[in-house]
């Protein structure tokens, strides 16, 4: 049985099991609450999703690092870049926009009862020049050690460049490099071969604590979202990809099953970035030059699965409150929900934060977020697989158009695959 197969397996029994405890009212009783969900659970959910944090800051910092050393081409660097920006910033707004228009053909917020007692205090996005500025990583170290990933790339791509230009001793850091990188991926190999027991934890729990009075409540928003979420996956993404890059997306969706469900146990495209690169250029045959780069910048700038959410939220909190957007503020929601997830970081319940500068700007209390926060974490888990499907996909076409993805590992279902013994 191939690892892939063993999670989605865990992950089915994982589901069920936490939602029995759910159905059947055993959180009631303080030994299944106190001790399995909120212990063993809680404790073998955390100790994994700390284990892929761990790799994440190294491996993106010396995959990267390498990546920039094998294409040693500052201009071709700049070009995937901005290749891969232009169309990260496309499909996040392609993605609201058809978030949007599902809103509106389906009106979830239209007769809802408002609640009175609503309470939400928002943190604010940081303003774009700030995001801009600090693209500079004043102290790399702190910049790793807070694993802010725009900063780490910089300083990873800056570094590999000068690398390249250091003659010898430049040649003798990038073989050290390279090393590490086999190392590093080894262990990444290592922490995903827990998957399957820690993805069982982490869906059980979830599953066992969610309010399901809070999802028939609030079922029109919920199932607008993820029925926005399906046709960005398993149509958008596909026809991208078939027209753009000529590739397969049944073998492109069939290799995504593990990056998207461990993006659905841990609800960070942060955390799951080795498994998102492990995917892309070992599964899909990316060149590293490529997918090191792309997929860091993806978790933290391109968020698709959480503009969905942020489209169909303005408008279902606004048919809640009686407000009508005019169309100049829905072109306002579109573009502000793109640039406020620059400066974002993937990592869980981001998206609400996010959410509160798009209704600020468009004159929506931001109380409203108090609605909908009951059931954020079933909707962050899957906007979260979006959002990392997004990523591959753009890197996939981005590298196919550079002549940088190999075809021939793209269609190899066994390429990189992780057998169980
Ligand atoms: N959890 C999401 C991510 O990590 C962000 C969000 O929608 O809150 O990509």
């Amino acid at each position: 049985m191939t690892l892939t197969k063993k999670i989605i397996i865990y992950m089915i029994i994982g589901a069920f099991v936490g939602l029995s405890i759910n159905i059947f009212g055993l959180m009631d009783n303080s030994i299944v609450s106190d001790y399995l969900v909120g212990g063993l659970f809680y404790v073998v959910g955390k100790i994994f999703l700390y284990a892929l944090q761990m790799l994440v800051v190294p491996l993106v910092f010396v995959s990267l690092f390498c990546g920039t050393t094998a294409l040693n081409d500052p201009a071709m660097l700049g070009k995937l870049g901005g290749k891969t920006l232009v169309l990260y910033l496309i499909t996040t707004a392609l993605a609201i926009s058809i978030a949007i228009s599902f809103a509106y053909l389906i009106n979830p917020g239209v007769g809802f009862d408002l609640p009175t007692d609503l309470e939400f205090t928002a943190k604010q996005a940081p303003p774009f020049v700030e995001v801009l500025i600090n693209l500079v990583p004043k102290n790399p170290v702190e910049a790793m050690a807070s694993g802010n990933m725009l900063q780490i790339i910089v300083f990873s791509i800056l570094l590999g460049l000068s690398a390249t230009m250091a003659g010898e001793p430049g040649k003798r850091i990038i073989s050290i490099f390279e090393d590490f990188n086999v190392v590093i991926m080894k262990l990444v190999k290592m922490v995903m071969e827990l998957a399957p027991y820690a993805v069982f934890a982490l869906i059980a729990k979830v599953f066992a604590e969610i309010g399901v009075d809070a999802i028939s409540k609030l079922s029109q928003y919920f199932f607008t979202i993820i029925f926005a979420l399906f046709v960005h996956a398993l149509v958008v993404y596909p026809i991208m990809l078939t027209i753009f890059a000529k590739l397969n997306p049944i073998k492109f969706l069939m290799k995504m099953r593990t990056p998207m469900t461990f993006a659905f146990g841990t609800a960070s495209s942060n955390a799951t970035i080795p498994v998102t690169l492990r995917t892309v250029t070992e599964r899909m045959g990316v060149e590293k030059s490529v997918g090191s780069f792309s997929i860091p910048f993806g978790a933290t700038i391109n968020m698709d699965g959480t503009s969905i959410m942020q489209g169909v939220a303005t408008v279902f909190i606004a048919q809640a409150y009686g407000i009508d957007l005019s169309l100049s503020q829905l072109g306002t929601v579109v573009l502000m929900a793109t640039m406020a997830s620059i400066g974002t970081a993937g990592v869980p319940g981001v998206g609400l934060i996010m959410l509160a500068t798009v209704l600020t700007q468009v004159g929506i209390p931001v109380e409203g977020i108090g609605i909908i926060i009951g059931v954020d974490r079933l909707l962050d888990m899957t906007r979260t697989a979006v959002n990392v499907t997004g990523d591959c996909a753009v890197t996939c076409i981005v590298a196919k158009s550079e002549g940088k993805l190999d075809v021939d590992v793209f269609n190899n279902p066994d390429s990189g695959v992780i057998e169980e013994k």
